[in-house]
C-alpha cells in the first residue's frame, strides 16, 4: 500500500489508521466507504469509515 499518496478529496485526522498519511491530514486510498452502525443514523457519530484498518505498528 502506497501511503505517501495523499488523496486531496479525502481529508482525515484518524492517525491510528493504516491508510492515514501521517505527515498530512489526508487518506491515502483512492476511495473509501462510509457506512453506519445505526438503524436510523441522526448524527455524525452514527457514521463510520468502513475502510479503516488499525495501523499495523500499533
Ligand atoms: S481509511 Fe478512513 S479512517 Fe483510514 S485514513 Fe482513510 S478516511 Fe481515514
Amino acid at each position: 500500500m502506497e501511503k505517501s499518496n495523499a488523496n486531496p478529496s479525502i481529508e482525515c485526522t484518524v492517525t491510528e489508521c493504516e491508510y492515514h498519511c501521517q505527515d498530512q491530514q489526508y487518506c491515502s486510498l483512492d476511495s473509501i466507504r462510509v457506512g453506519t452502525h445505526e438503524q436510523n443514523p441522526t448524527q455524525k457519530s452514527c457514521t463510520d469509515c468502513e475502510s479503516f484498518e488499525l495501523k499495523k505498528s500499533y
